[in-house]
């Protein structure tokens, strides 16, 4: 039992959540390194939404209301930490979520969709085909998913993934604390936050965006700026360490 008290309080619930899905099976142990990755990030960002990350967070809301055919793209650690929170962005966005795998076995993809299931996220399912202009089991996606989408939300992604779906004429929308990331820079719009922070001012924005200002959010994007902006208060927080 984590103490609420506990200064670390969330990072440490993050962990135990990544370690139990690793027991289960939905998170990969390469997975655990990845999100030990994302925390060293998130401590340099002084584990907070910064302003350039909320205008991002509205930015993504823009572009997944105005899309046509909007999906969530869920991996093992996107599941193990915000099942109930990708239910909520489904629901206030109109997107279809589906599970897509770097690790991928029928037996992982059953199970993380059970776990989104269990957390009332409807799945899409159906016959995986290799459609993405990647080597092996990474082309894998349903036709009428990811594939026929035109606005991918694609969180903890990989950075050759990120840039198939970029080449194949598609928005890409990525949550990552790492703004040095292949997928950061390859995304069209990069939310440089964590996970669970990030979604449900996502979910929240897509309730109250109106149609003229999300318009505007997706006309004024300039994804380089708040790249620019997120490694300015990374860099921020390591020159007051040494104040
Ligand atoms: P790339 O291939 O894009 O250069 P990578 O090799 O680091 O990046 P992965 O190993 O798939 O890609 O890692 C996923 C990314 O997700 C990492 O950049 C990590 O910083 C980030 N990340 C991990 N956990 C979280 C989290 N909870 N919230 C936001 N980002 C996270």
């Amino acid at each position: 039992m984590i103490p609420e008290d506990h200064p670390r309080y969330a990072s440490l619930v993050a962990r135990e959540k990544i370690a139990d899905a690793v027991k289960s099976g939905i998170v990969v142990i390469e997975g655990a390194s990845a999100h030990g990755r994302g925390e060293a990030f998130d401590y340099l960002l002084g584990e907070r939404t910064t302003k350039s990350a909320a205008c991002a967070e509205r930015t993504a809301a823009a572009f997944l209301i105005r899309a046509a055919r909007p999906v969530i793209s869920v991996n093992g650690n996107t599941a193990a930490l915000a099942a109930g929170e990708i239910g909520a962005l489904a629901r206030a966005s109109g997107a279809l979520v589906e599970v897509n795998l770097f690790h991928r076995t029928e037996k992982r993809m059953q199970a993380i969709t059970r776990h989104l299931e269990a957390h009332g996220v409807v799945v899409l399912q159906g016959a995986a085909e290799r459609l993405l202009p990647l080597a092996h089991d990474r082309a894998l996606c349903l036709r009428e998913g990811i594939y026929a989408a035109d606005v991918v939300l694609v969180p903890l992604e990989d950075g050759d993934r990120c840039s198939a779906l970029v080449s194949m004429g598609k928005t890409v929308v990525t949550i990552d604390l790492n703004p040095l990331s292949r997928t950061a820079r390859a995304a069209t719009v990069t939310v440089v936050d964590e996970l669970t922070r990030a979604l449900p001012v996502i979910t929240r924005s897509c309730e109250e965006l109106g149609a003229d200002e999300a318009a505007q959010l997706v006309r004024r994007h300039d994804n380089a700026r708040l790249l620019a902006e997120a490694v300015a208060a990374m860099q921020e927080t390591l020159t007051h360490a040494v104040d």
